[in-house]
């Protein structure tokens, strides 16, 4: 278990499945980069109670403090979204079966 209560045989299938972001796409950096490309762990609804791949992914720091505890549905239509060219043809796929959930 990490931090987030998240079962080390999810983390590794969520670590194998997301290598970059899940929003921008961006390759995470080490920690001698900006601190905005490092990955963080991103609860895709704002609710640390729900622990699944469906609602668990990897995104950058920049993306994930951006979004903060904003629905995902809006926050896709936000100005850091805008800016950095993420729509729901650009997201990983599970954030694209969030969006076409409504999530
Ligand atoms: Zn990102």
């Amino acid at each position: 278990m990490n931090n987030w209560n998240i079962p080390d045989w999810l983390e590794n299938e969520i670590l194998d499945r997301d290598k970059t972001c899940v929003y921008c796409n961006v390759i995470f950096g080490s920690s001698k980069e900006s601190r905005k490309t490092q990955a963080s762990w991103e609860h895709i609804v704002n609710d640390a109670s729900i622990i699944t791949r469906e609602n668990i992914a990897r995104c950058c720091v920049g993306c994930n403090s951006s979004k903060g505890i904003k629905k995902l549905s809006d926050w896709i239509n936000s100005s850091y979204c805008k800016k950095n060219g993420i729509n729901i043809n650009t997201v990983a796929d599970v954030i694209k079966n969030a969006l076409n959930k409504n999530l």
